[in-house]
């Protein structure tokens, strides 16, 4: 698969051009569409895909700056899970068929992705899953199950959605199936009332006797455990990135308030307190950073290992709780009013702690990895 290097001044341009787009984008119906003709969209997938090519670290840049520029969390949350975890297994197993059919739609913003696996009883225990895809007598798969906390499922035009097809171990007993919006059999439930992460919709999915083709399976029969692997990696590793432009929007907002609001006759800003509040968020903010594009340059050198994905969640997110628990200390009472957006942010900070795996899976994944 070929990775295009973009000359820096190339992409820094680019970059620039995004800010500006962000800056007053439409948030509604056009979004999506809107992102993707930016070329947000296609930023990792190889131009052999029918991506760009320009890699994860250019991607990564490009949603922390869609992120800070626009203020929104949910969109670019959404638009980041169908990166990391539609469009990457699909670029990764899909056939030449499966590109055509899914893959372009997805990255011009004409359709969108979601990935199906966690169900009400499988949610850290996810290999435990019990959605079912059998043979029927005619050779087509029937799947029965539910899935539940599928981002972008509402609007979803393609699900990947992950199935038992074997018993015994994961590694060979899971499937992967490309489910089309439509599909007999899909039925898609209502928006799952949450807080935090505005404008990212998530919903239940039904699957009863839905029929599909050996030609819907993602990598083929007894290859979900891979995809599902695929998907984990890169969107561990790179969900947060987002999150970046949050806090640095944050930060600057933090200062200017700290130094237009006096109390004593001072600016804020004169206290320590609060100067230590907003260098503590500060190197939150760099180590966040740091160690996210750090892991997205891994990445591009086709390096990157689930240890390392883990370890870029737990820290980031960990970051992120860090942070948003001095915010609200720098607005006192006014840090309940939502136009200083610190409530939401706070909101998503626990959030990023679930998602993708809880904490508590990422520290299980790289202990693992030390031999403990
Ligand atoms: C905003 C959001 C978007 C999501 N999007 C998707 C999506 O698009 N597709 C998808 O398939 N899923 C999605 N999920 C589901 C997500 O992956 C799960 O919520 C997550 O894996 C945790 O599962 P759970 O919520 O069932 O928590 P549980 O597994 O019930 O865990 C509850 C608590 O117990 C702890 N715990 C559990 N087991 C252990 C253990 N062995 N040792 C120590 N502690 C343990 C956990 O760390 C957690 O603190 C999303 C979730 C959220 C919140």
């Amino acid at each position: 698969m070929t990775r295009r290097t973009y000359p820096p001044q190339e992409f820094s341009g680019w970059l620039a051009g995004l800010r500006s787009w962000a800056a007053k984008c439409p948030d509604g119906d056009g979004l999506w569409r809107t992102a993707a003709d930016q070329g947000l969209l296609s930023l990792a997938v190889p131009e052999s895909a029918g991506g760009s090519g320009a890699g994860y670290e250019a991607a990564c840049l490009a949603l922390e700056a869609f992120a800070e520029e626009s203020g929104l969390s949910g969109p670019p949350f959404a638009m980041a899970a169908q990166m990391w975890a539609c469009q990457e297994p699909l670029v990764a197993f899909g056939s030449e068929a499966q590109h055509d059919r899914h893959l372009t739609p997805l990255l011009t913003g004409r359709a969108v992705g979601a990935f199906a696996a966690t169900e009400y009883d499988a949610g850290s225990d996810l290999l435990s899953l019990r959605t079912r895809a059998d043979r029927d007598s005619e050779g087509r798969w029937r799947l029965n199950g539910a899935k539940t906390f599928v981002t972008n499922g509402p609007t979803a035009d393609v699900l990947i959605v992950i199935a038992r097809t074997a018993e015994g171990s994961a590694l060979s007993g899971l499937s992967a199936f490309v489910v089309p919006r439509g599909t007999p059999g899909l039925h898609i439930g209502r928006d799952i009332d949450k807080a935090g992460l505005a404008g990212a919709a998530l919903c239940s999915l039904h699957l009863d006797d839905c029929v599909l083709d050996d030609s819907d399976l993602l990598g083929g029969p007894g290859a979900g455990f891979a995809v599902l692997m695929q998907a984990m990696r890169h969107e561990r590793a790179f969900i947060l990135a987002p999150v970046l432009g949050l806090m640095a929007r944050a930060l600057s907002q933090a200062v200017e308030h700290a130094r237009s609001r006096s109390q004593f006759g001072r600016p804020l800003a004169a206290y320590d307190t609060i100067r230590q509040r907003l260098v503590r968020m500060h190197l939150s903010l760099t180590s966040a950073r740091e160690l996210l594009h750090a892991t997205a340059r891994q990445a591009d050198a086709g390096t990157l290992d689930h240890g390392r994905s883990s370890l870029t969640k737990l820290h980031v997110s960990t970051e992120f709780n860090r942070f948003c628990q001095e915010l609200p200390d720098v607005y006192g009472g006014y840090a309940l009013l939502p136009e200083t957006g610190t409530t939401a942010l706070l909101t998503d900070a626990v959030a990023s702690r679930y998602y993708s795996g809880t904490s508590d899976m990422q520290m299980k994944i790289i202990a693992e990895g030390l031999g403990v």
